[in-house]
């Protein structure tokens, strides 16, 4: 007999392969079809029954195996990011410029949750685990918070827990917040007109979307000061002698947390009106996707980290630490110090050894509890409807930044495959102890409970709206 972590050792080369396989796919958010077609393969062949599309995207699915309690669900992503296609090499070299790349690992991240659900698949039908455990295929993290509409369809009701991990430059549980945002374009419209023959027949759109960033510009003084708004013109007239009769501006709202998110976009809708009014324009919005902030699951947390400590953490060849230190040689100088600010002391402290090693090696102290993060994940709105917990592991240099062409490289070599299987071990352990210990999914769930009693979950998703696929392809097409 077995461990599961056995297991994926003996089965490793398999799941690297697959995992380059979707490192080379690159596909956007929305459109992952290649990539979510080879994982609900494997799925279907292993015998889990898959349901497809779910949520409206075609891309999203959910595989399940078994049908008795507890039912445990992995969270796994696939989608690339646009504009970071990079080769498995420490220089910057793209395969196809301009073309999209695994700039977050997302290559890895579902190939771990292949691994550990077929780990587990193994110990239900040798009778050594009862439960069940539920792939679930989450589209679109980087553009649209897939998770946000799967979690609005309903599609966690059955579900006891959910645990996933992250691919990044260290081993750590994510105990930290992140926040909650709403992901919204505004779309004016005014009347055209020749800009100079007949100007005052015109009304500008683009005035419209000027005007309204002035007022979010202003705005920025009178909010906590945890809140960021940010924002991009994606359409704003095609020549000066003609006024624009549309515009866009594309905006991120958020707020460490979901009400304080609302009543941000509140005001910033109070402030597209103001715009509008003043120009004489219209505005419709269309809201791309929101995430929540973190529920958190301390006990969860800890079991997470229980496991890393028990699990071997992966050793490094000479010729890694080589790849990691040709990668490091293309950070900015001061780039130890700022990848740490967020960081509080003793974990500063801890990460000092890496200003000589490439690679974190060692796993820390949980330390995030308390601590709100710049960013959004999609993962927020599981945390609210079905206890969730999250860790990372070390799948690239140490310092590499999110979204990277660094991280491509790194995601698509030896570094990033040992950091998936880690994480795999990791994911396939956690779950097979819920499995066998009631009174812990017990604790688990009643921590949960009065968490969300002191405050219920509210999606950021309005009623009636659906994942904005037109939205992007037509983006996309123009790319
Ligand atoms: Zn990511």
């Amino acid at each position: 007999m077995h461990s599961s972590i056995e297991w994926i050792d003996n089965n490793q080369p398999r799941f690297i392969e697959i995992s380059d396989k979707i490192w080379k796919f690159a596909e956007l958010g929305l459109f992952e079809y290649k990539s979510s077609d080879l994982l609900i393969d494997i799925l279907e062949q292993e015998g889990f029954t898959i349901e497809r599309s779910v949520a409206s995207m075609p891309t999203a699915f959910i595989a399940t195996f078994g049908t008795k309690k507890p039912v445990i669900a992995l969270l796994a992503e696939y989608d690339a990011l646009p504009g970071l296609s990079q080769d498995k090499i420490p220089q910057k070299h793209p395969i196809e410029k301009d073309m999209p790349g695994h700039g977050c690992g997302h290559n890895l991240f579902g190939v771990a949750c292949l691994s550990a659900v077929l780990a587990i698949k193994e110990k239900i039908i040798n009778k050594e685990l009862a439960g069940t455990v539920k792939f679930y295929g989450c589209p679109a993290e980087e553009n649209a918070n897939g998770k946000g509409w799967m979690v609005k369809d309903g599609l966690f009701e059955d579900v006891d827990i959910s645990l996933t991990w992250h691919p990044g430059d260290v081993n750590t549980v994510v105990s930290f917040n992140f926040q909650a945002i709403i992901d919204v374009l505004f779309k004016f419209r005014g009347q055209t007109a020749h800009a100079a023959a007949d100007p005052f027949n015109g009304r500008s759109a683009l005035d419209a979307v000027e005007l309204m960033n002035v007022g979010c510009n202003y705005l920025r003084e009178h909010i906590i000061s945890d809140a960021r708004l940010h924002y991009v013109i994606t359409k704003g007239g095609k020549a000066p002698n003609i006024v624009p009769e549309e515009a866009e501006v594309w905006y991120f709202v958020r707020a460490p947390k979901f009400d304080q998110v609302n009543d941000l976009y509140r005001r910033v809708l109070n402030i597209a009106n103001g715009a509008a009014l003043m120009t004489e324009t219209s505005f419709e919005t269309i809201i791309l996707g929101g995430a929540s902030n973190m529920l958190p699951n301390e006990t969860l947390e800890d079991l997470l980290h229980k496991k890393m400590i028990e699990i071997n953490i992966p050793e490094y060849t000479e010729e890694e630490i080589n790849f990691a230190n040709e990668i490091r040689e293309t950070f900015p100088e001061n780039y130890f110090d700022n990848s740490l600010t967020v960081y509080p002391q003793e974990i500063r402290e801890l990460s000092e050894q890496f200003r000589e090693k490439p690679i974190c090696d060692i796993v820390y102290p949980i330390f995030g509890r308390g601590i709100t993060l710049g960013g959004s994940t999609d993962v927020g709105d599981v945390t609210w409807v079905t206890p969730t917990a999250q860790f990372v592991t070390t799948c690239s240099t140490f310092g590499t930044p999110g979204h990277s062409w660094q991280m491509v490289a790194n995601c698509g070599m030896s570094i990033g495959h040992k950091g998936m299987v880690y994480a795999a071990k990791v994911l396939a352990s956690a779950t097979e102890e819920l499995m066998k210990n009631s009174e812990l999914v017990r604790k688990v769930k009643q921590e949960f409970k009065e968490r969300i009693g002191k405050t219920p979950y509210e999606s950021l998703i309005p009623e009636g709206s659906s994942p904005p696929i037109e939205h992007f392809r037509q983006i996309y097409d123009t790319m």
